[in-house]
């Protein structure tokens, strides 16, 4: 029976009126669940997010709140099983990409808890030390934090229901801000559910949570400056936000996190069978095919010195061959289909792109012209499946992998020479790097001190993360498509421009900064 997913408004589950989304498996393509936002009055949502909850949470001192974090981490654990079979059902996840959603929400949550227990029993955050403004030692100004009085807006993506949740919340709550909190219509099932969990345990405080299932609506219109928007999705829509006239008019803070085109590099240092050459190969592999390549931080674009390229790609290859697609309701299935036919529709045209300009070394493209390969589990043409592609570029700097984001299992091999023009023999190579615009994160596989230091230095100012694999963490890396609610999670340019996590920082972004100038002793009392 197909589910009718409402809204929680206002503190009340609520009905949207007149033409329903559907929501389908995309396994089997039946209908699962519909839902709509049409008719809830969102301006009603978010005077009472802002009226109710804000003054709840900003009553509360950073330890309560980080002990609600922690309530709200083992209520939504508890329900583990089943939020990941509504994952399996509703986003075509395997069990391992479902847990690495969910896990990844109850983990933020779970270490934004504990930071908020850090924190204390205070309201307020100081920001540095004191300064002295005059020659008399009395007069001093302090920076502080305080959290903004409007509501935290998150309109989040498809492709991590719980985690693009819990990431916001775990740093909106912790600074004191209520959510209102908008999930991608076609995937809205488990964030559905996670936030009638919530609701059902009564954890939070009245206005603390709204959830909105269904479309935007004119929900933007009632913004206002003490609001903060957190979006992920792609950059179209991230550019409809920041330039829609609520925002421009009251400038609402706004944060993006959109597309990437992430690299990953083999050093030139990295001997065949080496440990980091085995990290390298890797890693690449189940950051192309996890969560079938909808990841905004999954690998790309993967440079490889000219001289290992016919090795690499028959590497690589085989690992990505391994990986089984197919019904993700089966143990052995490591990758079930994208998570919507408009998802298979835009890959299937990214891999046409690529293939214009670059040689295919693995992906069905053209037996029988439809992309599924061999499916295990799946005896039907049902379901939105494409199996794990692997390019090679023409050359370094070819425009199309450079320019244009595939959000699917697929990867490009781009060839480099090491070159003579700096001491690491990267430039060219780095140059090639910064043609994506600007990242989330991207990684190099090396052991020379001299590489990673080119590396560092080159591709730093272009992405918000960069992680350095190589023989001394090659038993110890989540991967580079982890994201870990202790470093920042954004990047400049294409990727948005935006920041979240990052500890501390992750917070900062609900709060206000306010410089206060008075008689130390004074100041000193108003924030212990
Ligand atoms: P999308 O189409 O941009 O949708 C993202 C969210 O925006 C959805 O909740 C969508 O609602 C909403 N939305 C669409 N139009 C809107 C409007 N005019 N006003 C307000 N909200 C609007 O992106 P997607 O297809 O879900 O996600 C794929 C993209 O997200 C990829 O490009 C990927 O790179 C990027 N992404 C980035 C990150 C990151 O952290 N940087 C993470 C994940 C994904 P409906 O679903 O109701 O249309």
């Amino acid at each position: 029976m197909t589910q009718r997913l409402r809204s929680y408004v206002r503190d009340n589950w609520v009905d949207g009126e007149g033409d329903l989304a559907q929501l389908v498996n995309p396994t089997t393509e039946e209908a699962l669940a519909e839902t709509t936002t049409a008719g809830i009055d969102f301006g009603a949502a978010l005077a009472h997010a802002r009226d109710v909850g804000g003054p709840a949470l900003r009553d509360m001192t950073f330890a309560e709140r980080g002990k609600l974090l922690q309530a709200m981490a083992s209520e939504i654990h508890k329900f583990r099983e089943e939020l990941v079979d509504l994952a399996i059902a509703n986003g075509g996840n395997t069990r391992g990409d479902a847990k690495f959603d969910i896990d990844g929400a109850t983990g933020t949550l779970h270490w934004y808890a504990s930071l908020g227990e850090k924190l204390g029993n205070r309201r307020i955050l100081v920001d540095g030390d004191s300064e002295q403004l005059t020659r008399s030692p009395k007069l001093v100004g302090q920076h502080i934090y305080q959290p903004l009085t409007g509501a935290a807006v998150f309109i989040n993506a498809f492709n991590f229901p719980a985690w693009g949740f819990g990431e916001k919340a775990a740093t909106a709550i912790l600074a004191g801000m209520p959510v209102v909190t908008k999930p991608a219509t076609s995937t809205a099932v488990v964030a559905w559910r996670i936030a009638e969990i919530l609701v059902d345990a009564c954890l939070m405080p009245k206005g603390s949570l709204t959830l909105l299932c269904g479309g935007a609506g004119d929900l933007l219109d009632h913004l206002t400056s003490q609001d903060v928007v957190a979006f992920t999705g792609s950059s179209d829509t991230g550019a409809t936000i920041r330039s829609h006239a609520s925002v421009v008019r009251h400038n609402t803070r706004v944060n993006v996190e959109a597309d990437s085109l992430n690299a990953a590099v083999l050093g030139a240092d990295v001997e065949h069978g080496s440990d980091t050459y085995e990290m390298f190969l890797r890693e690449v592999a189940k950051d192309v095919t996890q969560k079938a390549g909808q990841k905004c931080t999954a690998i790309r674009r993967v440079f490889v010195p000219e001289a290992m390229v016919a090795q690499v790609r028959e590497d690589l290859a085989d690992r990505m061959r391994e990986v089984k697609v197919g019904d993700p309701n089966l143990a052995e299935v490591r990758m079930g289909p994208l998570a919507t036919a408009r998802q298979l529709k835009d890959v299937r045209a990214g891999v046409d792109r690529l293939r214009s300009v670059c040689e295919v070394v693995l992906g069905d493209v053209d037996i029988a012209g439809n992309g599924r390969g061999m499916l295990t589990g799946v005896d039907n043409d049902k379901g939105f499946f494409l199996s794990p592609t692997l390019l090679v570029a023409p050359s370094l700097d070819c425009a199309e992998v450079h320019g244009f984001e595939v959000f699917g299992p697929v990867a490009t091999i781009l060839p480099y020479s090491p070159d003579a023009s700096n001491v690491a023999g990267v430039s060219s190579l780095i140059d090639a790097i910064r043609l994506g615009g600007g990242g989330l994160v991207s990684s190099i596989y090396t052991d020379d001190i001299e590489i990673a230091r080119a590396f560092v230095t080159g591709a730093g100012p272009y992405h918000g993360r960069l992680t350095i694999g190589g023989a001394k963490v090659a038993e110890h890396s989540p991967g580079p498509g982890a994201v870990l609610p202790m470093m920042i999670h954004g990047g400049p340019g294409r990727a948005g421009g935006g920041e979240e996590l990052g500890g501390l920082r992750g917070i900062t972004h609900f709060m206000q900064r306010t410089a206060v100038q008075g008689y130390g002793p004074l100041l000193e009392k108003l924030w212990g």
